[in-house]
């Protein structure tokens, strides 16, 4: 009781504040302040989808379409910090706010109607259950409200087993020993598809995403994530 009492008195007299500087938050901002907002370390690899450095790096995994990616990563600054707090420190809303921050500066870039469809790379089931949320997933939701295209959690980590017969040569490449599949009762034939996850190191996770999706049939698979590149 005492506890409950305590917080509700916290809230009361402390607002809002912005999880990378600690101002306070105004009303009509959601998640950042204004400045944290303004001089995050935008990436734009959107203005030149189809030829940047990521692009670039993924080309040799999958056929790749178009890869981009919100902020530039950097260690010790303000990526890693927002990573650091939607991963470990149970901010699912900096996520979400990523994805409607970058949804907005896509839609001004002519990428409204771009896809049918979003689909976040899907988090180990164990990972998820610690967590309580797939941070992939909360960005996916953010750029389907700024994108107004509709977010699904279509596909699905399996273990491999020892029937299953053999690895891909990225999959044996990169060591991941785990399958993406698509969900039973789903159809992405004819798709356009744009795969999300947090953060591009490798580019493992998220090709074999975008294979599978290709395997079944998808038209073409665009890559976004919150935060790419840089040391
Ligand atoms: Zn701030």
């Amino acid at each position: 009781m005492r506890l409950f009492f305590w917080k509700d008195f916290l809230d009361l007299i402390f607002p809002r504040n912005c999880p990378l500087c600690g101002k306070s938050l105004f009303d009509f901002e959601p998640c950042l302040c204004t400045i944290c907002q303004g001089t995050l370390p935008r990436a734009n690899f959107h203005l030149r989808a189809f030829d940047n450095e990521l692009t670039a790096k993924l080309q040799g995994l999958m056929p790749v379409n178009r890869a981009m990616a919100f902020i530039r990563f950097t260690k010790k600054g303000k990526s890693q910090k927002l990573l650091h707090l939607l991963k470990y420190r149970n901010k699912p809303e900096i996520g979400e706010e990523m994805g409607r921050l970058y949804g907005i500066t896509l839609a001004q870039n002519g990428y409204e109607g771009e896809w049918d469809i979003i689909i976040p790379v899907p988090l180990h089931p164990l990972k998820q259950k610690r967590r309580g949320y797939n941070q992939s997933e909360r960005f996916a939701y953010g750029l389907s409200q700024s994108l107004k295209i509709p977010a699904k959690e279509l596909l699905e980590r399996k273990k491999f087993t020892e029937t299953q017969t053999k690895k891909s040569r990225l999959q044996r490449l990169e060591n991941v020993d785990e399958v993406f599949d698509l969900k039973e009762t789903e159809n992405v034939s004819g798709l356009r598809i744009l795969v999300v996850d947090d953060v591009i190191t490798t580019g493992a996770t998220l090709c074999a995403c975008a294979n599978v999706l290709l395997a079944y049939g998808a038209k073409h698979v665009d890559l976004a994530t919150i935060a790419a590149g840089g040391q």
